[in-house]
């Protein structure tokens, strides 16, 4: 089975970038297979965020899965350089928690999603 990661708003269902939330009118958004996300989910847990559970556990039940991103922000958000940049970060405010860092926004419901249509 083929599915796609997405987001669903309240008021259907909108494509967007799984790292910024973006929807994808701006630009268009890239497919990440799963070998992307597994590196997605390895950026995530070193981010100490929690995108990287939900994406694992949805990589677990279809390992085909595939994500909706922006390029540039998978780019971004899987740089070592801005990863290591981050940390140092994290550790000079000592803000090291999961909670501070986390990426989830409440008014959006992660989704696990019908087949995706190209
Ligand atoms: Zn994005």
């Amino acid at each position: 089975m083929h599915t796609v990661f997405q987001v669903e708003l309240k008021d259907g269902t909108v494509l967007h970038c799984i790292l910024c939330k973006e929807d994808g009118n701006k630009k268009e958004l890239s497919i990440a297979g799963s070998d992307r996300i597994q590196t997605i989910i390895e950026s995530s847990k070193q981010r100490f965020d929690d995108l990287h559970e939900d994406l694992e556990t949805r990589l677990l039940a279809d390992k085909h899965l595939e994500a909706l991103c922006y390029r540039d922000c998978a780019s971004m958000y899987t740089s070592k350089s801005r990863i290591k940049r981050l940390l140092d970060k994290m550790r000079a405010s000592k803000i090291c928690s999961k909670t501070s860092a986390s990426v989830r926004i409440n008014n959006l419901r992660l989704q696990a999603t019908l087949p995706f249509m190209r």
